[in-house]
C-alpha cells in the first residue's frame, strides 16, 4: 500500500512519514501543492494524506485537480482548528475524511486503514467491454467515445449484462433481476428491450457484443477475432 504525505510543516511531515513507514506503508513525502499534485496524478497511490495550507497550490486546489484527473483514491485532509470550514469545503471537494491538527498518530492511523479498507471494497465504477463503457456514478453509457441515451430498464440490462459478462444469462434471469417479474414465456418483453439495446449499442459498431443462444439467453462478450 502506498501513500502520498503533502505537507509542509517540517516536524509533521517527518512524524507522519516515519510513523506510517514503520506501519508498514510505503511513503512518499513533498513539501508542496504543485509537487503533490503532479504525484497524485502520475504515481500509483492508495490514499493522500493532504494538508490544507501549502505552498504552490493549497489544499483544496491540489484535490480539486486531482478529482478533476480522474483519480479516486481517497484523500484524508489535514486542517488546523482555526480553518474548521475548511473541512466543509473539502468535503464537499471529495476529500473522504478529515483530521483537525494537532492529532494523535494513533488517530491518523485508525482513519487511514478505514480508508483503506473501506476503498479496497468499493464497486468498480466504470463497466467496459471493447469500446463500450458504462459509467455507474454518472449513469452514462458512451461507444467508441460516443453518448447513448438508454432508458432506465436498458441501462439496467447493459449494466447486468457487463457484470457477468461472458456469462449466458438465461431470461428468467433476466426478467427476475431487471422486470422484477417471474418468466412467462408468453411474454417477448426481454426480446424487445434487447433489440432496442443492440440497436443503440451495437447497430453502428463493431464488433457486436450482445448475442443470442437460441434456446438459453443472452451473453455479452467480445467475440473471437475470427
Ligand atoms: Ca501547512
Amino acid at each position: 500500500m502506498k501513500i502520498l504525505i503533502v505537507e509542509d510543516e517540517q516536524k509533521t511531515g517527518d512524524y507522519l512519514k516515519q510513523g506510517l513507514s514503520e506501519a508498514g506503508f510505503m511513503v512518499d513525502l513533498v513539501r508542496d501543492g504543485l509537487d503533490g499534485m503532479h504525484l497524485a496524478l502520475t504515481g500509483d497511490y492508495d490514499l493522500v494524506v493532504l494538508d490544507v495550507m501549502l505552498p504552490g497550490l493549497n489544499g483544496w486546489q491540489v484535490l480539486q485537480r486531482i478529482r478533476q484527473g480522474g483519480k479516486q483514491m481517497p484523500v484524508l485532509f489535514l486542517t488546523a482548528r482555526d480553518q474548521i470550514e475548511d473541512r466543509v469545503k473539502g468535503l464537499e471537494l471529495g476529500a473522504d475524511d478529515y483530521l483537525v491538527k494537532p492529532f494523535a498518530f494513533s488517530e491518523l492511523l485508525a482513519r487511514v486503514r478505514t480508508l483503506l479498507r473501506r476503498s479496497k471494497t468499493n464497486e468498480p465504477q466504470l463497466l467496459q467491454a471493447a469500446d463500450l463503457e458504462l459509467d455507474l456514478l454518472r449513469r452514462r453509457v458512451t461507444r467508441a467515445g460516443k453518448r447513448i441515451d438508454l432508458t432506465a430498464k436498458e441501462f439496467a440490462l447493459l449494466e447486468l449484462l457487463l457484470r457477468r459478462q461472458g456469462e449466458v444469462l438465461p431470461r428468467s434471469l433476466i426478467a427476475s433481476q431487471i422486470w422484477d417479474m417471474n418468466f412467462d414465456s408468453d411474454t417477448n418483453v426481454i426480446e424487445v428491450a434487447i433489440r432496442r439495446l443492440r440497436a443503440k449499442i451495437d447497430d453502428d459498431f463493431e464488433p457486436k457484443l450482445i448475442r443470442t443462444l437460441r434456446g438459453m439467453g443472452y451473453v455479452l462478450e467480445i467475440p473471437e477475432p475470427q
